[in-house]
C-alpha cells in the first residue's frame, strides 16, 4: 500500500477537512473534549451522527450498495485520521460497525431492507446483549433462554455490561434456544426493540462515576422468530462474525496518534520552574518508544486493511488490532497522566460539563485526563480481554 498520499487522496483529505471545519461546531468539539468516558455523551454524539448521516458519511466503512460512500481503504483511513485529529465525538457505532455487517451477510432480504437503511439514516441507537453475569470470556456458556411460543420466542434471563442500554432503541442479543449438544450449538442471534414489555434496564455506575454500563433483565419478553438473524441454533457463527468487526472494523491508530500529538504539545509547554517535560531524557525516551510502536502498528493496520475489499471481514487479524490498539491507547493515557503531574489527583466532575459555570482547577488539557485514564483501563477488557485475544492469535493466526 502507498503510504504517501496521491493528488486525489490529498483532494479527498481537503474535502474531509472542509466538512469538519463547517460541521464540527465548537460546542460539539468541546463536548467531545470534555468527555471522560469511553464514548461521548449521547446528547452530543447524536448531534454529530446526524450531521454525518445527512452528509452520507455515517457508515463510512460500508459498501456503496448498502448506503456507504463507497470509499477505498486509503480514503477511509484519511477520514478516520482527520476525524481523530479534529477531535470528533466517539460515537455509539454498534449499528454501523456490528449490526450492519452481520445483517449484510446473514440477514434475509426483509431484514436488509428494514435494518440497513435505518442505520444509514441514524434512526436508532443499538446496544449489544452478549455478556451475562458468569458468561464474559466464556461467552458460549450464556444462559438467557428463548423458548418458542407460536411464531414468537419468549425470553427470560439477564445481560450485563450492556453499554448504552439506557438510551438504546434496539438490542442485538445472543440467546440460548437449545440445551442439547455442545454449548456453541444452542445459541441464536436476535434483534429486538428495547421498549418491549418485560425489559428492565438498571445502571452499573463506573469507578469514575459515569453511567455508561447497565444490567438488562428480560422477564417473559415476546420477540417474533422473524427477528432471528441466521438459522436457529447457529447464532454462534453470526456472533463470531460480528466480533471480527467489533474488534477490527476500524483503525485503532488514528485516535491514539491524535492523543500522542496532544501529549507532545503538553510536554513542550513550560511546567513548574520553567522546565519543559520534553527536555527530560527519561520522558523523551518513553515518548519516542511509544511513537515507534504506534508507527509500527499503523503500518500493520494499513497493510491488512488495504488487503480487504469493501465490506470484507477482517478475520483473526482483528484480534491483533484490538490487542495492540487497546494497549497503545492505555500507554498513551499513562504518559499523559505523567505529563499533567499533580493535576492528575484532581477530581472535579462539574468541570466535565460543557459550558458549566466552574473554574477548572487543572489546565485545559488536564481536566479529563485522570477520568480517561481510569475509564480506558476497560479497553483491554471490553470487546474481549487481551488474554482472550492472545489465545485467538496463538490458535488462528500463528497456528500454535
Ligand atoms: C467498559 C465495558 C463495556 C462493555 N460493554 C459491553 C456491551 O456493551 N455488551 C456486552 O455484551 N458486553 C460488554 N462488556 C463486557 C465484556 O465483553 C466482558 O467484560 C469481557 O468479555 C470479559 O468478560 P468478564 O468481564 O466476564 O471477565 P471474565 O471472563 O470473568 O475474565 C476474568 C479474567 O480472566 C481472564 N480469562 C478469562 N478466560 C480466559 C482464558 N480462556 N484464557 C486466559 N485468560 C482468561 C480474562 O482475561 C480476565 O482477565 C463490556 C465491558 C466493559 C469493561
Amino acid at each position: 500500500m502507498e503510504i504517501e498520499l496521491s493528488a486525489e487522496d490529498l483532494a479527498f483529505q481537503n474535502e474531509v477537512r472542509a466538512f469538519l471545519d463547517e460541521a464540527l461546531t465548537d460546542d460539539i468539539r468541546e463536548g467531545a473534549r470534555l468527555t471522560p468516558g469511553v464514548r461521548t455523551k449521547p446528547e452530543i454524539a447524536q448531534r454529530w451522527t446526524k450531521k454525518l448521516a445527512d452528509k452520507g458519511w455515517l457508515c463510512h466503512n460500508w459498501p456503496a450498495e448498502h448506503g456507504g460512500p463507497g470509499w477505498n481503504t486509503v480514503q477511509k483511513y484519511i477520514f478516520e485520521t482527520e476525524c481523530a485529529q479534529a477531535g470528533t465525538p466517539t460515537i455509539n457505532n454498534m449499528g454501523i460497525r456490528m449490526v450492519g455487517p452481520v445483517v449484510m451477510k446473514y440477514g434475509t432480504d426483509e431484514q436488509k431492507a428494514e435494518v440497513l437503511p435505518s442505520i444509514v439514516k441514524d434512526e436508532f441507537q443499538w446496544c449489544q446483549g452478549y455478556s451475562e453475569p458468569g458468561s464474559g470470556s466464556d461467552l458460549a456458556s450464556l444462559q438467557t433462554r428463548a423458548v418458542k411460543d407460536g411464531d414468537d420466542y419468549i425470553i427470560n434471563g439477564s445481560k450485563i455490561w450492556t453499554s448504552g442500554a439506557h438510551y438504546a432503541d434496539k438490542i442485538f442479543c445472543l440467546v440460548r434456544t437449545s440445551t442439547e449438544g455442545k454449548k456453541q450449538e444452542g445459541i441464536s442471534f436476535l434483534l429486538f426493540d428495547m421498549d418491549l414489555p418485560g425489559i428492565k434496564v438498571e445502571p452499573v455506575i463506573m469507578f469514575s462515576g459515569e453511567h455508561e454500563l447497565n444490567q438488562v433483565f428480560f422477564d417473559n419478553v415476546r420477540v417474533p422468530q422473524a427477528n432471528r438473524v441466521g438459522p436457529e441454533n447457529k447464532g454462534w457463527t453470526v456472533a463470531k462474525y460480528l466480533l471480527e468487526f467489533e474488534r477490527g472494523g476500524i483503525a485503532y491508530t488514528p485516535p491514539v496518534k491524535a492523543g500522542l500529538k496532544r501529549l507532545r504539545e503538553i510536554a513542550e509547554q513550560e511546567a513548574g520552574g520553567g522546565q519543559r517535560l520534553i527536555d527530560d531524557d527519561d520522558f523523551r525516551r518513553q515518548l519516542s518508544h511509544l511513537e515507534t510502536q504506534i508507527w509500527a502498528n499503523e503500518t500493520t493496520e494499513k497493510r491488512v486493511m488495504s488487503a480487504l475489499s469493501n465490506g470484507q471481514n477482517p478475520g483473526s487479524a482483528s484480534s491483533m488490532f484490538k490487542l495492540r490498539g487497546s494497549e497503545l491507547l492505555q500507554q498513551m493515557l499513562e504518559l499523559t497522566m505523567r505529563a499533567i503531574g499533580y493535576y492528575g489527583g484532581v477530581f472535579q466532575p462539574d468541570a466535565y460539563i460543557p459550558g458549566a459555570n466552574v473554574d477548572p482547577i487543572a489546565p485545559k488539557h488536564g481536566v479529563t485526563a485522570t477520568a480517561k485514564y481510569f475509564n480506558q483501563r476497560a479497553a483491554t477488557i471490553y470487546a474481549g480481554s487481551s488474554e482472550v485475544q492472545r489465545g485467538i492469535i496463538a490458535k488462528h493466526v500463528l497456528g500454535l
